[in-house]
């Protein structure tokens, strides 16, 4: 019979003889337990002994508050650590989590088997945890799924399963470069969260920071954004990690079409649709395409959204992750009672989704006061002149030197008064360091990520509004789902169609996401997750479990 160590660190000595007791009684495994009813005695007997895991009380007799995880952390190394917290201390256990534990469990809640299980996924997660998996995105998009999950009493299985991804392919890619002789070789990904709810979908990200953590976590992202809109795909996200500003075009095209060759196995109309993402663009989606058509021998258009329109792309796709964003704030700015036209508009990051918004939000009567880009933000009280701003980006190709407002750096833009505050460009930007001092009243997240746990929490204390990116943001997925549809159908739509279907999919989203958040008291955030999560988890408690 195999044989597990665990630390118990419990204060309450008959709350410590039943979890022993119920561990005793697990079959197929032999528990040995050592039992420490205080913080000193835990970091004692971890400094004499290793362990399996170490299964905790937070609130210890003599470590009563949020220090005893990271003391305790700090002695058991790389041992794993199940917290294990009373009703009314999930903050206490997601903060745990944040902060290296692999879960937490809610004494009260826990039989025999959910100790044992959860001790045992803990050793094996703590193996995978100390590798790429280790990154603060994909900590993020955990504990944000966790707290959906502890809030809608998610089915503990499902949980489980959901916390990683289904399918994930790393590849080491070869491209040679412009001189001939040289041959670089640089990591790429593909993963593929949930395949039980159709083909997967997610956008493929150039940058040098891609590693398995972030795509994994934008992964996951896109699963709860597909449910959220009511799309027939799971989620997935590729990337490659190299900073594509670096490439020729040539470059680009060869590294493109070498990831496309080795993904190609796991992608196709039917099984896993790539689209753009940050550092890949329309003529990215062009090479994949073709790449993949010429394995095949004949056109496949539908293996990838954000096409070219020649190619079988989708009028409206360019700019619909910005104008999707612009129907939530409008919706949003009905329900605050706060008139658009007059207001103003703090844009981060003028790329795809940040220009496009700026400029749509613009045209609904928006004064954009200040917009960045990776090197510099400007700031212009009295609103900033965008199409300038475009004329100077077409010939200078950053925003630094640009005339018509006054320099800022990124951090200090998110700090500027503003009604709408747009996040456009990266993910952790509005930090806990950071969140008090935003000053907007609604806080549209175009980008993927970019407002922590910890922020997020300091946010809605302030009665900020957050429309959270699994909502803001997908207007650029939904218009993904209408090009693949027309891909199938071999037939194009007009742009009244497309706007006009997507500007109906983000409000009846928007609507069903306030709702929840009303009825249920959670925060915009937690409800959109909580919405998508039981879609997903509907689903495949259908489909069942095979074999
Ligand atoms: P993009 O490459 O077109 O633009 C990114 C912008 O952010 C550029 O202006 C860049 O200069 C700026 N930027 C980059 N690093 C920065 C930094 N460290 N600080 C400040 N600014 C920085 O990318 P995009 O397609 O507009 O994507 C932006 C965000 O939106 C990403 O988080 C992406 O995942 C998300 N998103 C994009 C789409 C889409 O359809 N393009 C859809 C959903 C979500």
């Amino acid at each position: 019979m195999p044989r597990m160590t665990v630390l118990l660190v419990e204060s309450d000595a008959a709350e410590s003889e039943r979890l022993q007791g119920r561990l005793q009684w697990v079959r197929g495994v032999d528990f040995v337990v050592t039992a420490r009813d205080t913080l000193a005695g835990a970091l004692e007997a971890l400094r004499a002994a290793r362990f399996d895991v170490v299964m905790a009380d937070l609130s210890l007799a003599d470590s009563p508050g949020s220090e005893t995880f990271r003391r305790l952390r700090d002695g058991a190394g790389e041992t794993p650590i199940v917290a294990l917290i009373d009703p009314h201390e999930t903050a206490l256990g997601l903060l745990a989590v944040e902060e290296g534990a692999l879960s937490y469990l809610i004494k009260s809640r826990v039989d025999a088997n959910t100790l044992a299980r959860s001790a045992q996924r803990a050793v094996k997660n703590a193996r995978i945890k100390f590798g790429e998996w280790d990154s603060p995105m994909f900590h993020l998009a955990q504990h944000q799924f966790l707290k959906a999950a502890q809030l809608m009493g998610l089915d503990e299985n499902i949980r489980e399963r959901l916390m990683w991804p289904q399918r994930t392919l790393v590849v080491a890619i070869p491209f040679r470069r412009d001189n001939y002789s040289e041959v670089e070789t640089v990591f790429g990904y593909r993963v593929q969260h949930v395949l039980a709810m159709g083909p997967t979908k997610g956008g493929i990200r150039y940058h040098e920071d891609v590693d398995l953590g972030e795509t994994t976590a934008l992964a996951m992202w896109m699963t709860w954004k597909c449910a959220l809109m009511r799309l027939p795909y799971g989620g997935a996200k590729g990337g490659v990690a190299i900073d594509p500003t670096t490439l020729s075009r040539a470059e680009l095209q060869r590294l493109t079409r070498r990831y496309a060759l080795e993904i190609a196995p796991i992608v196709g109309p039917d099984k896993d649709i790539p689209a753009p993402d940050m550092g890949t663009n329309e003529q990215v989606m062009a090479w994949f395409m073709d790449t993949y058509s010429q394995q095949l021998g004949y056109t496949v258009p539908g293996v990838v959204t954000g096409k070219p329109v020649s190619l079988g792309g989708s009028l409206g796709r360019r700019e619909a992750t910005g104008r999707g964003l612009v129907h939530v704030v409008r919706r949003a700015a009905h329900h605050l009672g706060m008139d658009l036209a007059g207001s103003t508009a703090v844009v981060q990051g003028y790329g795809n989704v940040g220009s496009n918004a700026a400029r749509l939000l613009a045209e609904s009567g928006v004064k954009v006061t200040a917009v960045s880009d990776v090197r510099t933000g400007v700031y212009n009280a009295n609103g900033i002149d965008l199409a300038a701003i475009d004329r100077h980006l077409a010939e200078h190709a950053t925003l630094e030197g640009f005339a018509g407002g006054d320099a800022v750096t990124n951090a200090e833009l998110l700090e500027l008064p503003c009604d709408i505050l747009a996040p456009c460009a990266i993910q952790n930007q509005i930090t806990a360091a950071n969140a008090a001092k935003i000053r907007c009243r609604l806080l549209a997240e175009g980008a993927n990520g970019p407002t922590t746990l910890e922020a997020d929490e300091i946010l809605v204390d302030r009665g900020i509004l957050i429309l959270p990116d699994v909502l803001a943001n997908a207007g650029g997925v939904t218009v993904s789902y209408f090009e693949w549809v027309q891909n199938t159908q071999n037939r194009p739509w007009t742009l009244a169609e497309v706007n006009e279907r997507m500007g109906e999919i983000m409000t009846n989203a928007f609507d069903r996401t306030l709702q929840r958040s009303l009825q249920s008291k959670l925060d915009m955030r937690t409800a959109a997750m909580v919405e998508g999560v039981e879609r997903v988890a509907n689903a495949m408690l259908l489909r069942g479990l095979w074999p």
